[in-house]
């Protein structure tokens, strides 16, 4: 099967796929003239995910995270372009710092599937010609740099080759002892994960290794996101996970319980939810800091501490996420 089998770029082709038997599932999300046909930040979804909508408890939530609304189109006050502070804080074409000795990498704009609340959909991606050459310029100059953050897009979509050259130019800075990959592949795309576990497997001897993967609903779990967090676990990676609080998909007590649970059964610890970053596009699905909280505090008295993630905000220029 070649990667064109794997991916949907055209709404009707998936909307297809999913059959009839989730008519009345799309006809919730995006009522009669609802669905965006042709929206700005281009549609993707893996077959993969399209699956996953399929048998899933609950598909309007993974629908929505996918499916284009005509709400994205609106501009509303206090959603911007860039709404984390990315742009200010560039170093380099790749390159973004905005923590004390660390930087993080805007390794390429592809992700396995796009998600309609990213926080960087209006980011003005560009093709990085030899990212590894860039990031082992940039870090010769700054021996500062303890972590460094694989960011993206997703940076494990990188081609094996790609992400082997990008890896050994950090390896190459002894200054650096951390490497944090962030990525939703273990859902999105687990057989393009798969495809990096040789080099994946090697890396806790070079470095302390952390993944963070971005999971916001329990039906994104399943047995080929456990087989890949299991590898990464048994090589001794870090397992934490990153959600979006996201009005419709996860804000209730009920699934934010179920998907912590469930992270845990899969060796992942829930590591921050976040309150949605203000991207122009996303405002329908914010959920009210009272809301936010109250949520929190409802999980805090069925899970245990360690279950609980940290609530969290990200404001631009600030030196650390802020507690909601
Ligand atoms: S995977 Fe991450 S970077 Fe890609 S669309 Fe989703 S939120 Fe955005």
């Amino acid at each position: 099967m070649d990667d064109a089998t794997k991916v949907f770029t055209q709404i009707s082709a998936f909307l297809e796929y999913l059959g009839p038997e989730c008519a009345a599932t799309i006809a919730n999300v995006t009522p009669q003239g609802e669905l965006d046909h042709s929206p700005k930040f281009p549609f993707l979804c893996s077959r993969h995910y399209a699956d996953l909508i399929r048998k899933a408890t609950e598909p309007e939530a993974l629908l929505r995270e996918i499916l284009p609304h005509i709400a994205e189109r609106e501009n509303v006050a206090g959603f911007v372009d860039d709404p984390v502070g990315d742009l200010p804080a560039g170093k380099a074409d790749c390159v973004i710092q905005k923590y004390d000795r660390r930087a993080l990498i805007v390794s390429t704009a592809t992700c396995g599937a796009r998600c309609r609340f990213c926080f960087r959909k209006n980011y003005p991606f560009q093709n990085i010609p030899d990212v590894a050459r860039q990031v082992g310029d940039w870090l010769d100059t700054h021996s500062d740099i303890w972590e460094v953050i694989l960011s993206g897009g997703d940076p494990l979509m990188l081609g094996p080759g790609e992400f082997r050259d990008l890896v050994e130019a950090i390896a190459m800075h002894g200054s650096v002892t951390t490497l944090r990959i962030h990525t939703r592949l273990p859902v999105m795309r687990p057989d393009v994960a798969m495809q990096h576990f040789e080099l994946l497997r090697e890396l806790p001897a070079r470095f302390e290794c952390v993944l963070v993967s971005h999971v916001d609903h329990p039906d994104e779990l399943d047995e080929e996101s456990q087989m890949v967090f299991g590898q990464l676990k048994y090589s001794g990676w870090t397992l934490l996970n990153q959600s979006v609080l996201l009005k419709g998909i996860n804000d209730s007590a009920e699934t934010l319980e179920k998907l912590s649970r469930k992270l845990f059964t899969q060796g992942v610890l829930p590591y921050y939810l976040h309150q949605l970053d203000h991207a122009n596009g996303v405002a329908h699905f914010e959920v009210s800091d009272e809301n936010a909280r109250a949520l929190i505090e409802e999980i805090r008295k069925r899970l245990p501490g360690y279950l609980v993630p940290k609530l969290v905000r990200e404001i631009a220029g600030e030196k650390s996420k802020t507690p909601v």
